[in-house]
């Protein structure tokens, strides 16, 4: 028996057991096979997403990382076939060498296509070529109740836009097709801006914004007054020229989980305020590889661990454009709480449609925070700031989702009932059946 997986956040800590998925011809068997000794299953990509999307209600998840084979590729057009369990990662080693890329990455490269397809991941180019779910022409779909079949905008089009961004609930997606981009160099010439206060953040990104494809903000969650949503904006282009190269750092890793969260009100202090003084001020432009520029974060292995036993949860969601002091008064709120850790992220989306009935970005401004799991106080802050994004018709990520009430849920994502007579009769998760309830 395989050890027991937890998504990202280890919380709801609801251990899954891996029933994993070696050949495409196997899956509609074993998902009938399953449902029939455990009830309702979910497919289970790499754990990326931090609450209980990626937990099976009945515990028992069918775990398609082993799908890992490349189908296709057409070096041409960029046009590549590869079954759902193979990584943003495995893509890079291929396409890069080739002159291609991702046409949308998010944070971190070991998702799996058919997870980013679930989710319909954004990154930090939402605003020039909207969700990864905009470059998947089509993909295969198995379900419990009929034979398998291709999914896209002219074939099976209602389960095709049900399942980007379907949260896993519409059948197991077993291969995908992704269109990747050109390139003429794996490096990024990127700009960095120090700023001083949300509104300057505004003045930036307004300026920056529409010359490069890809920005995104470190914002220090722990300012107040003046100085309230300070930080640091990044942007960047694909280099016009130098080398096609897939990088392979040596990683870090945290080995162990500590008996406590390393995340507290002093270390995160200490640390914002050493990242804030460590930019110096103005614009300051230089070169860098594609690793440290999407990726930072990967270069340690499960950090998630320094959250300690109790976890952590991520806070993400999108405020709609014209909406701008609701962003303050949820930095002001977080900033009283004391909480928070130092990954706080803002970020403009734009208004690029994607073909997924539930997707999650919408034209406005995203923030994402990481707090560590801390009973009633969590509550009580994400209550609040619930209230917040209620008022201006704002919404929770629910790949990033532990908490949110399921009357939100439906008020925001309208599609809801579409997905719901979609959905398979064998799959269900965590997160679906909390949306159930109010
Ligand atoms: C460090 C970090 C940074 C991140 N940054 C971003 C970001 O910038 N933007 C963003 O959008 N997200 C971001 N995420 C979230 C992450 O991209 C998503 O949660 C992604 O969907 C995780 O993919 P996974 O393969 O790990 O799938 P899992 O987390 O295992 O599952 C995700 C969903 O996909 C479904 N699923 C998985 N495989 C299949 C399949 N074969 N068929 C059908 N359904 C399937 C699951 O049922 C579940 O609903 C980040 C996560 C981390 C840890």
């Amino acid at each position: 028996m395989s050890e027991p997986l937890f998504s990202w956040g280890r919380y709801p800590a609801f251990p899954q057991t891996a029933h994993p998925c070696y050949w495409r011809g196997d899956v509609r068997q074993k998902m009938l096979d399953l449902a029939k000794v455990h009830g309702a299953l979910l497919p289970f990509g790499n754990g990326r997403s931090y609450g209980d999307s990626c937990l099976a209600a009945s515990d028992h998840v069918l775990h398609m990382r082993s799908l890992d084979r490349f189908i296709a590729a057409d070096w041409r057009t960029g046009l590549i076939r590869a079954e759902a369990g193979v990584t943003l990662e495995e893509v890079l080693a291929l396409a890069i060498p080739k002159g291609w890329f991702l046409p949308v990455t998010p944070g971190t490269k070991f998702v799996t296509l058919g997870g980013a397809v679930a989710n319909d991941v954004h990154g930090k180019n939402h605003h020039v070529r909207g969700t990864f779910g905009c470059h998947v022409p089509r993909f295969g779909l198995v379900r419990s109740d009929r034979d398998p079949m291709i999914c896209s905008s002219v074939g099976n089009a209602d389960l095709y836009a049900a399942t980007i961004g379907g949260l896993g609930l519409t059948g197991i997606i077993d291969w995908v097709d992704l269109q990747l981009v050109p390139i003429r160099s794996s490096q990024i010439d990127a700009t960095q801006v120090r700023f001083d206060s949300l509104d300057e953040f505004f003045a930036i990104s307004g300026e920056l914004d529409p010359q490069y494809e890809f920005t995104v903000s470190w914002i220090d969650c722990l300012a107040r007054g003046k100085p309230t949503g300070r930080g640091v904006y990044t942007a960047g282009n694909h280099a016009e020229e130098g080398p096609l190269v897939f990088e392979r750092k040596p990683k870090l890793n945290v080995p162990l989980t500590p008996p406590f969260s390393a995340i507290n009100r002093l270390s995160l202090q200490l640390f914002n305020n050493a990242y804030f003084r460590g930019h110096r001020a103005g614009r300051h432009d230089s070169r860098m590889g594609y690793e440290p520029f999407f990726y930072p974060l990967d270069r340690i292995l499960n950090w998630n661990r320094i959250y300690g036993p109790s976890g952590f949860q991520q806070y993400q969601c999108v405020i709609p454009e014209g909406n701008e002091a609701a962003i303050r008064e949820l930095l002001d709120a977080i900033a009283v709480a004391h909480s928070g850790s130092f990954l706080a992220v803002l970020k403009r989306f734009g208004d690029v449609r994607s073909p997924g009935l539930l997707s999650f970005p919408m034209p406005g401004v995203t923030l994402a925070l990481d707090f560590p799991q801390q009973g009633d106080a969590t509550t009580r802050l994400f209550t609040r700031l619930d209230a917040i994004v209620r008022e201006v018709g704002g919404r929770n990520y629910p790949a990033k989702d532990a908490h949110m009430r399921g009357n939100d849920f439906r008020v925001a994502f309208h599609a809801w009932e579409s997905l719901a007579t979609l959905r398979d009769p064998s799959i269900t998760s965590r997160f679906w059946e909390r949306m159930a309830q109010s």
